[in-house]
């Protein structure tokens, strides 16, 4: 939930401090040698990072401490977020008609501020309605795409929790960003989801992975029509009216804007509870009753494949678990929406990719998930994992090793420079969900030949089983961390370079 990890604290506390002699050798001398492999990559660092901030050339953060700027500063998508405040929980309550294809809602958004806000900023691409802050009246202007600013009654003092009812409406099929729609129709079933981005086509947030919250999703719908989000499902008819029922779902643990999603429609579910994990999949009823049986046997597969990745990454994050199929031809295979990913009806019915496919997605809980980006130029820690979740799941199932993934999709790659065009550190906000499929994973198996399966699974579980928003470079210092193998040229080759690495045993070549 909270944007930044505490900084290290140096020198130790009093009392923590081992014997002089001791203390060279335990704490200054490691500090040393991190320091000194650490210089190379900093400057590397520097470079990348500042180009893409040249680039992006968009609203830094605002240095004036008394208002919230309308982005939270990433370098790719600069009007993403709003500075000044974390959000510990929406609690969404959505009216559904489904013949005007409009929603009339209500979100509360509850919130820590991080300083003073005279003014501040959430992000949503329907009309506002009414917004009240702390219980007062307060204006509201709609600028750009999704920017809302917010001017409340009294200024709120900062480190102060506060509270936003927005009163908000509109058809979501009508919002377009250029020509991506993060809303999905087929017939009469209905599904948002999408990234980097989708909460702006349904609840007004702080729509940035780097602030994560609880998630309390309720949505009227006509009786007999179903609707399924992420976490837990409270119950299915709140209010207990006799036209329309009221689904209540609910998160445990906190997540990032666009891991949430809503499907609404006629859909065939199956829940009960697997290894002590409450489960809800879900089917589109538009499948035909032999696709449907095809789905839910994929789908079932879930709890098998978590415990797969549980050996590798240790324990699944969550306390539930998920999936759902909806009718729509969606632009992603799958998206790792937290506890429930959705998957693209296609792609989950090709038997040789099913499994693969989920794989990936649940990998997500642990990569992407519960750690999530610090920017959108971190997207490796995410999807490099994933991916590579795909090899290690196919290798513990007695199939193809991830060595060999690793020989062949080098084999295929390695001699076309644009591939490697596309680097780690700054793929750039039009390649973000391309060469790191590929790159990614390879990067990870070259590591895992390098460091060894200890430490390369140290890492993954250390850096997976600790929740918050990190950066690559955190990443990297992380990997440091777990060997005495200097990795800067390594992740110079890997991670910086713009060219193919070498086959070299440093570049984790066999
Ligand atoms: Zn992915």
């Amino acid at each position: 939930m909270s944007n930044a990890d505490p900084p290290p604290t140096w020198p130790p506390p009093r009392g923590h401090q081992p014997h002089r002699v001791a203390y060279v050798f335990a704490v200054v001398l490691p500090l040393l040698v991190v320091l000194a492999l650490l210089v190379p990559f900093a400057v590397a660092y520097g470079l990348g990072r500042w180009q893409a901030a040249d680039r992006a050339a968009g609203a830094p953060p605002s240095v004036v401490a008394t208002e919230g700027a309308p982005g939270v500063g990433d370098p790719y998508f600069p009007d993403y977020g709003s500075s000044g405040y974390d959000v510990y929980k929406y609690t969404i309550s959505i009216d559904w008609d489904t013949r005007s294809q409009r929603m009339t809602s209500t979100t509360v958004i509850s919130a820590h501020s991080t300083q003073t806000l005279q003014a501040f900023y959430f992000d949503l691409a329907l009309k506002t309605d009414r917004v009240r802050v702390n219980g007062q009246q307060a204006l509201f202007e709609h600028t750009g795409f999704q920017d809302v600013k917010v001017t409340p009654a009294a200024p709120i003092a900062a480190n102060t929790d506060f509270e936003v009812v927005v009163d908000y409406s509109g058809a979501p099929g009508a919002v377009k960003r250029g020509q991506v729609s993060a809303w999905h129709t087929t017939n009469q079933e209905w599904t948002v989801a999408g990234e980097p981005e989708s909460s702006a086509w349904w609840f007004p947030a702080n729509d940035h992975p780097s602030d994560p919250a609880l998630m309390d999703v309720s949505v009227r719908v006509p009786a007999g029509m179903e609707v399924i989000s992420v976490g837990r499902l409270e119950s299915r008819d709140t209010a207990a009216e006799r036209d329309h029922d009221t689904w209540h779902w609910m998160s445990r643990q906190p997540l990032a804007t666009y891991l949430n999603f809503i499907s609404i429609g006629q859909f065939q579910l199956e829940q009960g509870v697997a290894q002590g994990r409450p489960f809800v999949y879900a089917v589109s009823e538009q499948f035909s009753p032999e696709q449907r049986i095809q789905l839910l046997t994929e789908l079932r597969r879930s709890g098998a494949i978590v415990q797969t990745l549980e050996k590798m990454f240790g324990p699944y994050p969550f306390t539930e678990l998920g999936g759902v199929v909806p009718a729509a031809k969606l632009w992603f295979a799958g998206l790792e929406t937290q506890t429930r990913p959705v998957y693209e009806g296609g792609a989950m019915l090709n038997r040789d990719f099913a499994p693969e496919l989920i794989a990936h997605e649940l990998a997500h809980m642990w990569f992407g998930d519960n750690v999530t980006v610090r920017q959108w130029n971190d997207i490796f820690t995410n999807e490099a994992y994933a991916s590579w979740a795909q090899w290690g799941y196919t290798e513990r199932s007695g199939g193809r090793s991830a060595e060999e993934a690793f020989t062949s999709t080098f084999a295929d790659t390695e001699h076309k420079p644009n591939f490697w065009r596309v680097t780690m550190i700054d793929p750039g906000k039009d390649h973000l969900f391309e060469t790191v499929y590929a790159r990614g994973p390879m990067t990870l198996q070259a590591l895992r030949n390098v460091i060894g399966d200890r430490a390369f699974f140290r890492l993954a579980q250390e850096w997976s089983q600790d929740p918050g928003s990190r950066s690559l470079e955190d990443w990297m210092i992380k990997a440091q961390s777990t060997t005495k193998i200097d990795l800067t040229s390594f992740f110079q080759a890997w991670i910086f370079s713009p060219t193919a690495p070498r086959r070299t045993a440093e570049n984790g070549f066999r």
